[in-house]
């Protein structure tokens, strides 16, 4: 056991805590700021205060939303070959097949890399925004926590960024591929959103908005 990782111990303290891998029971113990508590079983995180993170999540959550929005303004990228270009924005991309059975293909691209992050985002905030600023947790914060949780899986910004990478791998021989800045807005995006998990410490938000 690493220094500032706790496992628990069978102590009388209020509330359990469940670990989202292997299903273990444990009773929670108060967590110092910066320190983790982890499953004895299985290792998994599953309280990580950390102080000001509350903050930080608000920002990046602010951050992903004028991520997406640039991302599908900006040209996402451009290629030449033989005198001939052809430029697109990530909306382009995301909407390839506007009618068709592939019409799926479009609706399912939109959700995954554009409406899920800036629903998730909006949810973060719905969620935390009063927290942090010692206000009343909203009435249905619960319910929007839980449901930017479950769409998490659904939320593949990083999985369209590598089958981007590979994509330009195979076509660069035969074109010239230029990058346009949403491309690298949509990579900020995918790092933001990776940061933006790590800092949230759901038991933290679950106790802080649930009714005392
Ligand atoms: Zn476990």
């Amino acid at each position: 056991m690493a220094d500032g990782t706790h496992i628990f111990a069978d102590a009388p303290l209020d509330g359990l805590v469940a670990c989202p891998e292997c299903d273990a029971l444990y009773r929670a113990a108060e967590v110092p700021p910066g320190s983790r508590a982890v499953c004895a079983r299985c290792h998994t995180v599953l309280i990580s205060p950390r102080r000001h993170a509350g903050m930080a999540i608000i920002s990046l959550a602010l951050a992903s939303i004028v991520l997406v929005a640039g991302a599908l303004w900006f040209p996402f990228l451009r290629i030449d070959t033989r005198g001939l270009w052809q430029q697109a924005t990530l909306w382009d991309v995301a909407t390839s097949f506007p009618v068709g059975p592939l019409l799926i293909v479009s609706v399912a691209v939109t959700a995954a890399i554009v409406v899920l992050p800036i629903v998730r985002a909006a949810l973060i905030l719905y969620t935390l925004v009063p927290v942090v600023f010692d206000r009343p947790a909203r009435p249905l914060a619960a319910r929007a926590f839980a449901l930017s949780e479950s769409l998490r899986p659904w939320s593949m910004a990083e999985v369209f960024a590598i089958g981007c990478a590979v994509s330009l791998v195979k076509i660069a021989d035969l074109a010239t591929l230029s990058l346009g800045p949403a491309f690298f807005m949509f990579a900020a995006l995918v790092v933001v959103t990776v940061i933006q998990d790590q800092l949230v410490c759901r038991w933290s938000v679950w106790r802080s908005i649930s009714p005392v």
